[in-house]
């Protein structure tokens, strides 16, 4: 048999996806391990989406990753999805399978989790406050309540959306869930373990933005964590850290949930090293 020149495809289908830094992580994991897989970074329209994802079949893709506003428009080209995707109503992840099913799944949260446990903690018996509701709070809040959290409060400016999650945390896992309205400087409840900002305030061009809490209520017993990767050191974090608590920047989780993309795709343990250091020079943390 002569050489084999293709390769095998993965990538992401999102718009905007122009800033997305997740192709540059994967490929120097796939370059680190040897392994003749691409990541298209592509954008796709809504309008698009039905074709770009006959495509991911036609050109026997290995599977892809989607953001906004794609994750819950997928839902309707799946053949199976995770436990977590189905309770969370979302995929980050598909997998194109050998007999050409496409298997959905939610990584962002588990990331988030192992990000989290990366750095010594346990979640079992925790208690969980989280700002926001939207996509990455709703697969943040699940995987912590499936990881074994005691409680999950949602706070978030807009009610009706923290209702919704807390009710879903509550009646899916075994966790207590309640939702805060989130009007004016929030007081972090006393008794909180972990505070997650799952919202983009402080994402970049903003990043001279916080969350709008009572920074005196963050203790050296908690620990604070950002979603927000762009920059890794936000405003939200430096606070937190200035008021004794340890604090866990967004990186980690990103890394981290492109490592299980990379297994899901490759079947091979993801080199998490090259995947986090990637991503650090990408966004020039020493
Ligand atoms: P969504 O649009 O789904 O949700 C945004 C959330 O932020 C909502 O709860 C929204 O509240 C809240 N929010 C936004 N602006 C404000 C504001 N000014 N005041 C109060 N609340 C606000 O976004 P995602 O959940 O998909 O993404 C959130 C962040 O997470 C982004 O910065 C994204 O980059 C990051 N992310 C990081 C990942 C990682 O691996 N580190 C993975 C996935 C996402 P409301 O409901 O009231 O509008």
């Amino acid at each position: 048999m002569g050489k084999n020149y293709r390769a095998e495809l993965t990538g992401v289908f999102g718009d905007p996806v122009d800033g997305n830094p997740t192709g540059v992580m994967e490929e120097a994991g796939y370059q680190a391990l040897g392994l003749n897989y691409r990541y298209i970074t592509a954008r796709v329209t809504p309008d698009d989406f039905p074709d770009a994802m006959k495509g991911l079949r036609a050109m026997h893709f290995r599977g892809v990753n989607l953001t906004m506003p794609h994750k819950i428009t997928v839902l309707n080209y799946l053949d199976e999805l995770s436990e977590a995707a189905r309770i969370i109503g979302a995929v980050n992840t598909v997998v194109v399978r050998e007999d050409g099913t496409l298997f959905g799944e939610n990584t962002d949260g588990k990331g988030f989790v192992e990000a989290l446990q990366a750095t010594g903690e346990d979640l079992s018996g925790k208690n969980i406050t989280v700002l926001g509701a939207g996509g990455a709070a709703r697969a943040i809040a699940v995987e912590c309540a499936l990881a074994g959290a005691a409680s999950i409060t949602i706070v978030n400016r807009t009610l009706d959306r923290a209702e919704e999650l807390a009710d879903l945390v509550s009646q899916e896992t075994q966790a207590e869930s309640t939702a805060a309205e989130w009007s004016g400087t929030y007081a972090t409840p006393a008794g909180t373990d972990i505070l997650i900002n799952a919202t983009s305030i402080g994402l970049a061009p903003a990043s001279d933005q916080r969350p709008d809490i009572d920074y005196t209520t963050v203790t050296p017993a908690m620990t604070v964590c950002d979603v927000v990767f762009d920059p890794a050191d936000t405003l939200f974090l430096k606070e937190a850290e200035a008021q004794g608590a340890k604090t866990v920047n967004g990186l980690g989780m990103l890394a981290r949930q492109g490592a299980r993309n990379f297994t899901l795709w490759t079947g091979h343990e993801a080199p998490i090293d090259v995947l986090e250091g990637t991503l650090r020079a990408e966004f020039n943390e020493a």
